[in-house]
């Protein structure tokens, strides 16, 4: 039976990434090696991460001042290593999450942190947008897509200290304007590759403007200057990368993601919102293009679980939805096809007239 794969993360790939992955697995550019195998330091990995870097920027519109990065650690070692590398005396974050609120701990570690804004009491379900910015703060933190509650920031907002966003879950998904941000970072293994990379995206010039010294494996001032090859990288998400990003480019770039993404959604809350027994659980104006989230109507909160078991049995895997929120969320990034949204509407339509 065909799987439809909604999972959050690690999630799903284009196929011909997979394949192309598994076929470099088994033997790296007919080379009669396997890229598991190789070092990271020959010449045929320096063009992989090369190509990697190059696509970034390319697809992205990433404008000259910045550098990529691809590092171990995920995006949750980002949530030291921005304080680490741009606090000085002060930081604001705003609090639209549990990613949120771990990146904003770290923070406080390093002295005074300013919640701008939170949604926690209405367990994010929004993300406010009335509050200020503190201008004497180092930098301001935002969370793009919120994976756990399916609410999403559509635009890139403008921001009068320098802006540091964690897009691990809705890079690629839309054209953004890079030069809005001081650094932009994620964990790869959401719309992107397999788990183990994280990607950052940071504006050269505002970086060594911090007085403490900071550990040389922190620092991203060593990883630029060494082409994320200051220690081994994460040689095989690195290559599964690159192939995404061969693939968004061959399917017509981040115009042609945004199209798909947006119908998808369309599609999918569509149907949530015009049936009788499922309803969403994050505001409309904030919904996420890529995590669903939506729950049984409190007088169908019976059929909860039942729902759940039938869906799986009918293909679709990974949809139960955080224990934070509860009910189905699915997860429908880039590399997830129409007729897999379709699958599941089918399926909550069946469900729907046999109860
Ligand atoms: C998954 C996720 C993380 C954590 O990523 P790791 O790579 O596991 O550290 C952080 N932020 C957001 C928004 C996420 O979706």
């Amino acid at each position: 039976m065909k799987k439809h794969n909604f999972s959050a993360g690690p999630s799903i790939l284009a196929r011909e990434v997979i394949e192309k992955t598994a076929q470099a697995v088994l033997d790296f550019n007919g080379s009669g090696l396997s890229i598991l195998e190789i070092s990271h330091r020959s010449k045929d990995f320096e063009a992989v991460i090369e190509e990697a870097r190059q696509l970034f920027k390319e697809i992205l519109e990433i404008p000259e001042g910045y550098s990529v990065l691809f590092l171990g650690g995920g995006a949750s070692m980002q949530f030291c290593m921005i304080p680490f590398n741009f606090f000085e005396k002060k930081a604001a974050y705003l609090n639209t999450g549990v990613w949120a609120s771990k990146a904003q701990k770290e923070a406080k570690g390093f002295g005074e942190v300013v919640e701008v804004a939170s949604s926690k009491d209405a367990n994010y379900t929004f993300i406010p947008k009335d509050y200020v910015i503190p201008t004497d703060a180092d930098y301001f933190h935002i969370t793009t897509n919120n994976t756990i509650y399916g609410t999403e920031l559509h635009t890139d907002i403008d921001s009068p200290i320098p802006l540091i966003a964690d897009m691990s879950s809705d890079i690629f998904s839309r054209p953004m304007d890079v030069s809005k941000y001081a650094l932009i970072y994620g964990g790869a293994q959401k719309n992107l590759a397999p788990s183990g990379l994280a990607f950052v995206i940071v504006k050269d010039e505002l970086l060594g403007k911090v007085s403490r010294y900071i550990p040389t494996m922190l620092n991203y001032k060593t990883h630029i200057a060494e082409g994320s090859m200051f220690n081994t990288p994460p040689v095989l998400p690195i290559y599964s990368a690159m192939e995404t990003l061969r693939w968004i480019k061959a399917n017509g770039g981040l115009v042609e993601m945004q199209k798909r993404n947006v119908a998808k959604a369309e599609l999918l809350y569509n149907a949530i919102d015009s049936s009788k027994m499922f309803v969403g659980t994050a505001a409309k104006e904030d919904r996420s293009l890529m995590n669903v989230c939506f729950v049984m109507k409190p007088e169908y909160k019976e059929f909860e679980a039942e729902f759940l078991k039938f869906a799986t049995a009918a293909g679709m895997d990974g949809i139960k939805g955080h224990r934070s929120v509860g009910g189905y969320r699915a997860s429908i990034y880039n590399a997830m096809p129409v007729e897999s949204v379709q699958a599941l509407i089918d399926c909550m339509n069946e469900f729907e007239k046999q109860h």
